[in-house]
């Protein structure tokens, strides 16, 4: 009998051991909970909430080659990593080409026009001031060929001298055509700078090239390696 109670009571002591062990356990769960919850709250608070525009690294060192291939920037800009947009790393510039036309010079809007792509915040990169001549219109004004007002265009071109330039800058190409607006002056939207300065479907201020396969084409037919500078 007495061996029984004793057992009963040995019994009843080892479970309220172990009952107080998982008491223990349990407390000790709850405090790793907290302070992992508390060290995530505090990395959510530190992490960018925009993106940064600061250059990081410039890997075009030389002078790229206008008559060899790909005169392009490899100038990267870090952009945090965000939940919402984790595939975008890094945004890489482009150039696109430019000629300020007859009119854009003879009304002395060569200026503005500058401003307004500087504004945008694309870097001049080359710049020279010519005469064209007709058979390097003519090039470049190929796809137009076809057309009845193409040797007007030549004509207009070469009347006196435009200014030739490369910009440089993120998304450059497309950018600078929104920027320019539409070809015909008239038709152009509100605050482009054909609109603002234009005349007309000819007398448009500026070229600007179409597309980044064309900005290439362009820039080697207009410029040569040592023309053109890494800013
Ligand atoms: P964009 O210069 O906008 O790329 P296009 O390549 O079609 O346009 O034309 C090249 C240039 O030819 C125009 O910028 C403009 O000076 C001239 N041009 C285009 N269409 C006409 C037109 N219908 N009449 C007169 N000139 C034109």
């Amino acid at each position: 009998m007495k061996t029984r109670r004793g057992q009963l009571i040995s019994g009843s002591l080892f479970l309220v051991y172990m009952f107080r062990n998982f008491l223990y356990s349990v407390r000790y769960a709850h405090c790793c909970i907290a302070v992992i919850a508390f060290t995530s709250f505090l990395s959510a608070e530190e992490a960018p909430s925009n993106i940064s525009m600061e250059p990081t690294s410039v890997a075009a060192t030389s002078l790229p080659m206008a008559d060899k291939d790909p005169p392009i920037s490899h100038t990267q800009f870090t952009v945090p990593i965000t939940s919402s947009d984790k595939n975008k790393t890094t945004h890489t510039m482009e150039r696109t080409f430019i000629i300020l036309k007859p009119d854009c010079l003879q009304n002395k809007h060569a200026g503005d026009v500058i401003s307004r792509f500087e504004s945008a915040g694309f870097f001049i990169i080359a710049c020279k001031m010519t005469r064209l001549s007709d058979v390097v219109l003519r090039e470049h004004y190929a796809h137009l060929a076809h057309l009845p007002f193409f040797s007007e265009i030549i004509d207009f071109m070469s009347s006196s001298p435009v200014i030739l330039m490369i910009l440089e800058g993120e998304n450059c190409v497309a950018h600078v055509r929104e920027i320019l607006g539409a070809t015909d002056s008239q038709a152009a939207a509100p605050g482009t700078i054909r609109k603002t300065y234009g005349t007309d479907k000819m007398r448009n201020i500026a070229h600007a090239s179409d597309s980044p396969q064309n900005a290439k084409i362009e820039m080697r037919r207009f410029f040569k390696a040592d023309e053109i500078c890494n800013p």
